[in-house]
């Protein structure tokens, strides 16, 4: 078979292979990326790029015959799920045991359907969960280089306090603060003035029409518009899309040898090509990376990787419960799909909660308030390779979701008795939940930085080989995660680049 060679390659679009890929084009390396997704720029049928999540088509989900939305129900009512065609969606919500992983899929990773909150966590948690970083070095640094890169802005206070979009946001600020409950406005990488743009009547609605979790048409800086973009500007970055790297080794003169399938645009695996390279990055995800290191360990093709390798995995606490406001609570019908505030509780040391107001954009009035709550849950799960599926499993169990739910409650407890108001029973399926416990956003760990990597991502039994995304988080980071992911793939990127690339 005819291998194909490139001094470094990239595995995955997201965060960490985007800065990864950018900051390699522009040291005058040429680096192949490879992304199992594919590149959303060409309109369809509707001439659209993204389906609207009202009327979710084939371009929602990664390869499913039925999509499945985070919000299963409303008033009990299968309302929000629909039949699609198989077909490589932007979308994915990966399975295991007791807990499900929705993944962004294409070139831009998570960015193309994250709610593209851009938060740093407080230094103290970060200095915990990184004990060989540099805290005061990343605050004065990277989070700042992060931020610039990713064009982080913050909706205009003054405006927030007078758009209909935002009506949900102050009607769930108002019963947090009859708690006592302090909220914070977070950033984020929508364009705010494109916001006002559509508020105005002015341009093409994205936020304002419902549009996140299934792509944004417009509005939203995502990784394709910033480091990717500047990336394939260098000259020295190619992107191949709809092929997985299935299995990685190393051969005799230490270079890395990569196996990729080719998806066709039905889910099958039209071909398998080979690539070899010298310096190898993984950005495929807390799961991808997780999963094509722990395969490689057991199946003997990289032996010398660490025990740790598949450990130290979690959730990011997240829990999204609902809240039924008095008929007087009005969060309007006109929701923007972008959050801007949480309730900040993480001073709360015995149950710390950062809890995001959600939107729930259905077009009418319907007096929810939602939250995606990210608790200081410590459970952690590890990763094991199941020879006979040769796949990972997730070892995450219920009880370890209601250690969430219980922190999540707590507050949540707190904002109800306050306002005399209720839970909503009826949105995350039949079982009549209270929080949906089932499924993250923010899948965090299974190749710990310090742990399984050296202090700079470096993957330890293993030169020229590193990983830069989500997987070196040990699963909670307190607050959203896209931040910080970039923030370190950054960190990694300067000094790899330094020392490990000189000739
Ligand atoms: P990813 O962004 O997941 O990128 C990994 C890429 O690798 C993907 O494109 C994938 O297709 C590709 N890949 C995986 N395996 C392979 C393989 N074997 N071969 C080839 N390619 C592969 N975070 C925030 O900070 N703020 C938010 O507002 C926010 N909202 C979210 C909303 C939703 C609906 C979701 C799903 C996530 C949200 N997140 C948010 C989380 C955030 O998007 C992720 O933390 C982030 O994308 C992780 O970055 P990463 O670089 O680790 O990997």
């Amino acid at each position: 078979d005819a291998v194909d060679t490139a001094p470094a390659i990239v595995v995955g679009s997201g965060y960490g292979g985007a800065v990864a890929a950018l900051r390699l084009g522009q040291a005058g390396i040429r680096t192949l990326v490879l992304e199992m997704g594919r590149l959303w720029n060409t309109p369809g049928p509707d001439g659209q790029v993204f389906c609207s999540t009202r009327a979710p088509d084939r371009r929602s989900m990664w390869f499913r015959t039925r999509t499945e939305a985070p919000l299963a129900a409303f008033l009990w009512l299968d309302v929000v799920n629909r039949a699609i065609g198989r077909y490589p969606g932007v979308l994915d919500r990966v399975h295991f045991d007791a807990m499900s992983v929705y993944v962004g899929r294409g070139v831009g990773g998570g960015s193309l359907v994250n709610g593209g909150m851009a938060v740093a966590p407080q230094p103290a948690y970060f200095g915990v969960q990184f004990p060989t970083v540099d805290t005061a070095e990343m605050y004065a640094t990277y989070f700042p280089r992060a931020r610039s890169m990713l064009g982080v802005n913050t909706v205009d206070p003054a405006w927030f306090e007078s758009t209909d979009g935002y009506r949900f946001a102050r009607t769930s600020r108002k019963a947090a603060a009859n708690a006592g409950l302090r909220t914070t406005f977070v950033p984020n990488v929508y364009d705010f003035g494109y916001m006002r743009r559509e508020a105005a009547g002015t341009v093409t609605r994205s936020a304002l029409a419902g549009e996140v979790i299934y792509g944004n048409n417009h509005g939203k800086r995502t990784l394709d518009k910033t480091y990717l973009a500047s990336a394939l500007g260098t000259g020295n970055v190619t992107i191949n899309t709809l092929e997985r790297v299935r299995e990685i080794r190393r051969s005799a003169d230490g270079s890395y040898l990569l196996a990729a399938d080719r998806i066709d645009p039905a889910g099958a695996v039209v071909g398998s090509r080979q690539y070899s390279c010298t310096y190898l990055f993984l950005g495929a995800g807390s799961l991808g990376t997780t999963e094509l290191l722990l395969h490689a360990r057991e199946t003997g093709a990289l032996p010398a990787l660490d025990e740790s390798v598949g450990t130290g995995w979690g959730t990011n606490g997240n829990v999204m419960p609902g809240r039924a406001n008095h008929l007087w609570d009005t969060v309007g019908a006109d929701e923007s799909t972008i959050p801007v505030l949480g309730i900040d509780d993480r001073a709360n040391t015995a149950n710390p909660v950062f809890a995001e107001i959600a939107p729930l954009p259905m077009g009418l009035e319907h007096w929810i308030s939602l939250y995606l709550a990210i608790t200081g849950n410590p459970e952690r799960a590890s990763f094991t390779y199941d020879r006979a599926t040769d796949s990972a499993r997730l070892g995450w169990s219920a009880a370890q979701s209601a250690v969430s739910v219980r922190m999540a409650k707590n507050l949540f407890d707190r904002i109800n008795a306050a306002n005399a108001t209720i839970y909503r029973y009826d949105l995350f399926g039949s079982a009549g939940k209270a929080f949906a416990d089932d499924f993250t956003y923010h899948p965090l760990g299974g190749c710990v930085l310090g742990r399984s990597t050296d202090a700079y991502g470096r993957v330890k039994g293993y030169s020229r080989l590193y990983v830069t995304d989500g997987s070196l988080v040990p699963g909670s980071i307190g607050v959203n995660p896209f931040l910080t992911i970039t923030a370190l793939a950054e960190r990694t990127m300067t000094r790899v680049l330094a020392e490990d690339t000189a000739s």
